[in-house]
């Protein structure tokens, strides 16, 4: 499956990052960059100022990125963005159709475990200087 064709920038490098850290989770998404219509449709009932930084189809489970915004972030925080997208979608794929209609209207325990894993990305580069410090 074509991934990461449309992907530049820190898009790109956050793709090529998790090919290493999450092979088999990249190996099975498609992972595309989200176009001027995508980001108009994410962005309804998003706080005005702030946009959505990824997305992820609730039955396909193809992640789309923006690629503007991540490239505004750190290369880390472009990372935990793609991570965070594909638990989402691993979500997805491991429902049953019916399942993944009801997520659309409760999500949230779903959310939770995605947040976690960028959550303990951060928490793992914060860890390595402490370690190396008190060496
Ligand atoms: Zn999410």
């Amino acid at each position: 499956m074509p991934r990461r064709r449309t992907l530049q920038g820190k898009s790109d490098l956050a793709a090529a990052v998790m090919e290493q850290d999450r092979p088999e989770d990249m190996a099975e998404t498609m992972v595309g960059s989200l176009g001027p219509i995508g980001r108009l449709l994410t962005s309804i009932g998003v706080p005005k100022g702030s946009a959505v930084a990824g997305t992820t189809n609730p039955f396909t489970g193809n992640v789309k990125l923006n690629q503007g915004l991540l490239d505004q972030y750190s290369p880390e925080q472009a990372q935990d963005v793609l991570a965070h997208e594909l638990t989402h979608s691993q979500q997805v794929k491991d429902k049953s159709y019916l399942q993944r209609i009801l997520t659309l209207f409760d999500h949230e325990a779903d959310e939770k475990e995605a947040y976690q894993v960028s959550e303990n990305r951060a928490m793992k580069r914060r860890d390595i200087p402490l370690k190396s410090e008190s060496r």
